[in-house]
């Protein structure tokens, strides 16, 4: 769907109208003469209120009373409504109130059709979503992020038959390089060299090589000097390994186990696309896991990437295998902060569900203050968990010098507690286990991959660099 920007005049000519109105006399927007009377007399106590003739859809939705996620959701009614039609214009005074209502609208009209026979068929026919109020800056702005965010969301949903550990790093560099940023794939030899042993050592029961993808966003004129890394878990399906998985509820959704590294691809190809100046990169292993061929075992050690042994107890927390490597590679660039991303843990999933990210790390509170604002501004939200050393203990291991696996609570944490021991840099761990895929659809997020934390980590770097 294309987002145009229109005038007054040009509004004048549509034939479906949103007015996004503060006041009664907002409710004038409207292209028709008569009807917008008994609009205003309701206005004060109707929240949305619409007009629907043969030729015209007229709606008027009181920011006042629907605002920010609600009018996200509101924009995904609308849309239901007018999914069929060519276009539909939307007009409003309050700027914020537009960019929710287009979030809404844009991410609500996402279909992954790419598997259909009759997709054509299946399709919405609208191609145009017009807008009276914002510059054509904004506009563009606006659309980058959301594009990025349905990028992420079309990874997560494809299925590991098409997107394996080579494919996503390979869609990875054609979509950033056109973006602008500088990406580098590392290959199972080069992986090999480097030691990476966690990495490895999960890839060993596929067929496909891992890969190591290194994205870097530094413009010219970045306001830092030490770059911010993020890290994104990369794991195209899990199968759990020789620690195998069952089937329903768990193994079936799996191909959204690398909804760590779309949220932070995606999230690179934002501020690309935006020119966000803020010296940024970001590292992304990846495998599937699976217990073929020499599949690594319950009772392994591995040498991970910076040296540390790891008593492998569980081969299905294999996301943090990985992840240790990609952190303690971070190393390399001297980050000011690490932080990383990941659907790491059931654990999450059992404490929230699906309507926040849990945070947790040993950075600097004002980071998570900051992360946390914007998580309210995206309706993605952050809540964060302790991250006391007590629970380090638990990690420790007879034989080596650490083991993949705590005791059975908390089992979000001691992950994090686990990934923290690799990072030689403040660091902070968001586990995005429950809102990454949906099993069912839930408003403009839709079903499966919801692109979640895209928006999120746009928001807090653009205004970390406009700080
Ligand atoms: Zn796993």
């Amino acid at each position: 769907m294309k987002i145009k920007q229109i005038n007054k005049d040009q509004l004048q000519q549509a034939d479906h109208v949103v007015v996004l109105a503060k006041t009664k006399k907002d409710i004038d927007r409207l292209p028709c003469e008569k009807p917008v009377e008994f609009l205003k007399d309701k206005f004060e106590k109707e929240p949305f209120q619409y007009i629907k003739t043969p030729k015209h859809l007229m709606f008027v939705v009181n920011t006042n009373k629907v605002k920010g996620e609600e009018l996200r959701k509101k924009a995904f009614e609308i849309l239901e409504m007018a999914k069929n039609e060519k276009d539909l214009a939307v007009t409003g005074a309050d700027k914020e109130a537009l960019k929710n209502f287009i979030e809404g609208f844009y991410l609500g009209n996402y279909q992954f059709l790419k598997y259909f026979k009759d997709k054509k068929k299946k399709k919405n026919k609208i191609k145009e979503l017009q807008v009276e109020g914002l510059s054509q800056k904004e506009i563009e702005e606006l659309k980058n992020v959301l594009d990025s965010t349905l990028w992420a969301r079309d990874l997560v949903n494809e299925p590991v038959s098409y997107l394996d550990s080579v494919q996503l790093a390979k869609e990875i560099k054609k979509k950033g390089e056109k973006a602008g940023l500088k990406v580098k794939v590392l290959n199972k030899k080069e992986i090999e060299k480097l030691g990476m042993g966690g990495l490895l050592a999960v890839n060993q029961g596929s067929v496909t090589p891992p890969t190591f993808t290194i994205i870097e966003w530094k413009p010219k004129n970045a306001k830092n000097k030490k770059p911010v890394v993020l890290v994104g878990k990369g794991v195209v399906y899990d199968t759990g390994g020789l620690s195998l998985k069952p089937t329903p509820h768990s193994m079936d959704s799996m191909k959204s186990d690398m909804g760590g590294a779309a949220m932070m691809a995606a999230t690179m190809e934002a501020l690309a696309k935006n020119k966000v100046p803020l010296y940024v990169v970001a590292l992304i292993p990846s495998t599937d896991n699976r217990p073929g061929k020499n599949a690594y075992a319950p009772g392994d050690i591995v040498k991970m990437y910076d040296g540390t042994t790891v008593e492998v107890l569980n081969t299905d927390a294999e996301g943090r295998m990985i992840l240790a490597d990609a952190i303690a590679y971070a190393d390399k660039f001297k980050p000011e902060v690490i932080i990383d991303a990941a659907t790491l843990t059931g654990a999450a999933v059992r404490a929230i569900g699906d309507k926040a990210a849990i945070i947790m790390g040993n950075a600097d509170k004002s980071y998570f203050k900051e992360i946390e604002k914007a998580g309210k501004k995206t309706h993605e939200r952050v809540v964060e968990f302790p991250f006391w050393d007590e629970w380090k203990e638990e990690m420790k291991s007879d034989i080596a010098d650490l083991k993949n696996i705590g005791g059975g609570n908390a089992g979000m944490i001691t992950a994090g507690k686990f990934l923290e021991h690799f990072a030689k840099q403040p660091y902070i761990h968001i586990d995005i286990a429950g809102p990454a895929f949906l099993e069912s659809k839930q408003d403009y997020k839709g079903k499966g991959g919801t692109g979640f934390g895209v928006r999120l980590m746009h928001e807090y770097l653009k205004n970390k660099a406009t700080k």
